[in-house]
């Protein structure tokens, strides 16, 4: 099947859904015998940005070393799913100019939604004090003004929002 490269961003708060989501469009596009690639934030913090912490710095370094990749496969025709918290706003942007073929997925879920799901059980030790920095909570994040497609998980099953996803990538020609 022909394909263009694109990078598609999950950005939103934890818990809000990117991981699941980007895991379904992942094996829906591959089904359809696609080049795909999956970064995902938290396996990432674990090899590439490994080390780094979550003050703003870090957080967009974390974000320009993902970006960096993700263009160098987006340049060689892959699809690039990437999952990442991203919570600031001009750092997305910067990575976004400099891929090109670039689509923003707003993952919204209310801070209570995600905090009540608390997959990671993260929220709990941010409300006890045990993590610093956590987004939404004591640290903060940065909504798209205008993202490709978004998402309310809260409303939505993640069929639909994967869904909407793909419909985003055939809508702009890359497959
Ligand atoms: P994140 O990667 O944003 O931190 P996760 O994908 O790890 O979030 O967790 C999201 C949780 O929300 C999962 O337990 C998932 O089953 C649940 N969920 C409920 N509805 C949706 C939806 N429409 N899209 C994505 N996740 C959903």
């Amino acid at each position: 099947m022909q394909q263009r490269g694109v990078t598609i961003w999950f950005t939103g708060l934890s818990g809000a859904g990117k991981t699941t989501i980007s895991r379904l469009v992942l094996d829906k596009l591959r089904s359809r015998g696609l080049r795909v690639e999956l970064l995902d934030g938290d396996i990432v913090r674990q090899n590439l940005t490994k080390g780094l912490g979550f003050s703003k710095e870090d957080r967009d370094e974390n974000i320009r070393r993902i970006g960096f990749v993700a263009h160098l496969l987006t340049r060689n025709g892959v699809i690039v799913l990437v999952s990442a918290i991203s919570p600031y706003r001009e750092i997305r942007e910067e990575v976004r100019q400099r891929i090109g073929n670039f689509i923003e997925v707003y993952v919204n879920a209310p801070l209570q939604v995600c905090e009540s799901r608390d997959v990671k059980g993260l929220y709990a030790q941010a409300r006890e004090g045990k993590i610093k920095n956590f987004t939404g909570i004591d640290d903060p994040y940065e909504p798209p003004a205008k993202p490709d497609v978004e998402c309310h998980t809260d409303q939505e099953k993640v069929e639909e929002s994967a869904a909407k996803v793909i419909e985003q990538l055939e809508l702009q020609g890359y497959f």
